[in-house]
């Protein structure tokens, strides 16, 4: 089963992958994760990266694409996989279905976790992302056990630079521009299902788990 999941900034696309993951035992790939992980580490891909995220622009598509061809065909991808964050443009898109199609593979379903603009500066502003492990959490809406600090790991919890409210606009721009032509990218290839993103977490989750039918 491979799933990409669609949706702007702070829709909801990590919450839900990561739930897809572990219930169908396939990989969570986050290109976001892979380059704060990278930032963290101090790579010269992290160096470059950061330039872009800090600034709420893409990393350009020749920094992501063959990154992500080469993590899809590790060992642990071969039940599939659900990708996080990619594509993020057309090129981004048309690069996969044409490393795939080479593997005599395809995307199978593309999931549109749908939430409108106003709903996510609040949505954004709450989101609090634990620096050692990545887990995503909200103040309100999923809020951990002690204040600032991961369940998971008992790392810290910090606000994103980039999830301010000056950043989160200009990632909204861009995801208006570049990602959001994909929606229609994957209509036309036929495996777009699209999920009111808007209520609850879980109920997000069984809209998908539906539409997965399993
Ligand atoms: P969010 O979960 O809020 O949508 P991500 O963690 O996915 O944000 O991404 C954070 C930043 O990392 C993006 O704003 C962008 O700069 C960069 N990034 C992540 N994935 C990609 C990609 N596929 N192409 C280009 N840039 C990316
Ligand atoms: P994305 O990966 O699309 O950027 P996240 O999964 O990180 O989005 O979610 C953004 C923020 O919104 C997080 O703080 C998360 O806990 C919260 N969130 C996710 N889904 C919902 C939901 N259905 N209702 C309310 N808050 C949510
Ligand atoms: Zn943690």
């Amino acid at each position: 089963m491979k799933i990409i999941m669609l949706g702007a900034p702070g829709a909801g696309k990590g919450t839900q992958a990561k739930k897809i993951a572990e219930k169908y035992g396939i990989p969570h790939i986050s290109t976001g994760d892979i380059f704060r992980a990278n930032i963290k580490n101090g790579t010269e891909l992290g160096k470059k990266a950061k330039t872009y995220m800090d600034q709420g622009l893409l990393v350009p598509d020749e920094l992501v694409v063959d990154l992500v061809v080469d993590r899809v065909q590790q060992a642990d991808c071969e039940k599939g996989y659900v990708l996080d964050g990619f594509p993020r443009t057309i090129p981004q898109a048309e690069s996969l279905d044409e490393a795939l199609a080479k593997l005599g593979d395809k995307v199978d379903f593309a999931i549109n976790v749908e939430v409108p603009d106003e709903n996510i500066i609040n949505r954004m502003g709450g989101r609090r992302a634990c620096v050692g492990c990545g887990a995503t959490y909200h103040v309100v809406f999923n809020a951990p056990k002690v204040e600032d600090v991961c369940d998971t790991c008992g790392e810290k919890l910090i606000l994103r630079d980039d999830d301010k409210p000056e950043t989160v606009k200009k990632r909204l721009d861009v995801y208006h521009e570049q990602t959001q032509p994909l929606i229609d990218y994957y209509k036309k290839a036929g495996v777009l299902k699209e999920v009111d993103g808007t209520v609850a977490m879980e109920e997000v989750f069984q809209a998908i788990v539906q539409v997965l039918g399993a």
